[in-house]
């Protein structure tokens, strides 16, 4: 029993060294990551791709971060820095089509009305083109 326990307690610390880990690299960071990025920056067999997807899904849940579906439809994630309160992510997102990476513009928040018997789950304002490091 006593091994049983300290099991879990290991666990459960582990996860939340992993949840703090993960969320320092994404608030450190300026552009979104993805998973396998996110996996690329933490120290080598720190944590599985389960527990990393663990921990990302939990994070969109507490609006710590939140995530934007790539052109080529990969998946990333982004921190919630000056976001508003109630997190509903309006704000457009800029994706480079030279070095893929994926940057919060939140400055930018287009507006738009639409018909009222649509119902809105999920908003994506995606723009492509060249980002300022790769104009350089
Ligand atoms: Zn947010
Ligand atoms: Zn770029
Ligand atoms: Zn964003």
């Amino acid at each position: 029993m006593q091994t049983q326990l300290s099991c879990i307690i290991f666990v459960c610390m582990r996860n939340t060294v992993a949840k703090q880990a993960i969320l320092e690299i994404l608030y450190k960071s300026e552009t979104a990551l993805s998973q396998t990025e996110v996996q690329q920056i933490l120290p080598q067999g720190f944590c599985n791709r389960v527990t990393i997807y663990r921990v990302l899904d939990r994070l969109v849940k507490e609006n710590l971060i939140h995530e934007i579906t790539n052109i080529d439809g990969v998946v990333k994630y982004a921190n919630c820095k000056k976001c508003n309160k109630n997190h509903s992510h309006q704000h457009l997102h800029f994706s480079c089509e030279n070095c893929n990476t994926v940057t919060c513009i939140k400055s930018v928040e287009p507006q738009f009305d639409l018909p009222k018997e649509y119902e809105i789950k999920k908003i994506n304002f995606m723009v492509s083109g060249i980002c300022p490091s790769c104009s350089r």
